[in-house]
């Protein structure tokens, strides 16, 4: 078991999903409010013998590496940090006119351990992503892969295609639920 306090949100947002909400206090991390125009979406990449709740252990670690949502290989969603709160996810970034995404988004962890991705954890991701563009606003446009923003370019290359190959596709699917 997990050494934190568990507890279900039912309809964090508008569409009732169960989230499992762990938040932390990196939702105070230098004081800055996120300003929420972006969601970035990641793969952890893993070593093998790493467990979701290796995970979650990990991105508690707010001085090093922090994250809003991580999405297990059954679907579990758990939210590390409120919407609000400025996580270190995309480390050094630009899209368009934005530098430093961290400021302006909400990170996504899909959790890969080298097994292969699921069709849950990819219907999640989507829901997730359409709940949280819903709720701010954010068009489907600027749900991005880390690889797209991560700079220089090529710095990252997550999600890799396993995850989902097409990404404007993966966008639409998104907007769909929106
Ligand atoms: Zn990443």
């Amino acid at each position: 078991m997990l050494d934190i306090h568990l507890y279900y949100i039912h309809k964090l947002y508008k569409k009732s999903m169960f989230i499992l909400n762990q938040i932390t206090d990196t939702d105070t991390a230098k004081g800055k409010v996120n300003q929420k125009r972006y969601i970035v979406v990641h793969t952890t990449a893993s070593k093998p013998n790493t467990t979701f709740q290796n995970i979650l252990k990990f991105f508690k670690k707010k001085d090093y590496l922090s994250v809003h949502y991580t999405i297990s290989y059954q679907g579990d969603i758990v939210q590390l940090a409120k919407d609000d709160a400025v996580c270190y996810h995309a480390g050094i970034s630009q899209w368009m006119n934005d530098k430093d995404l961290n400021n302006c988004s909400i990170g996504i962890e899909v959790f890969d351990n080298g097994q292969p991705f699921t069709d849950i954890q990819r219907e999640n991701t989507i829901e997730l992503c359409a709940m949280i563009c819903r709720r701010w606003k954010i068009p489907v446009s600027k749900v991005l892969p880390h690889s797209t923003v991560a700079y220089p370019r090529g710095r990252k290359s997550d999600p890799p295609k396993s995850f989902y190959k097409d990404w404007s596709e993966f966008q639409d699917k998104i907007d769909e639920k929106i």
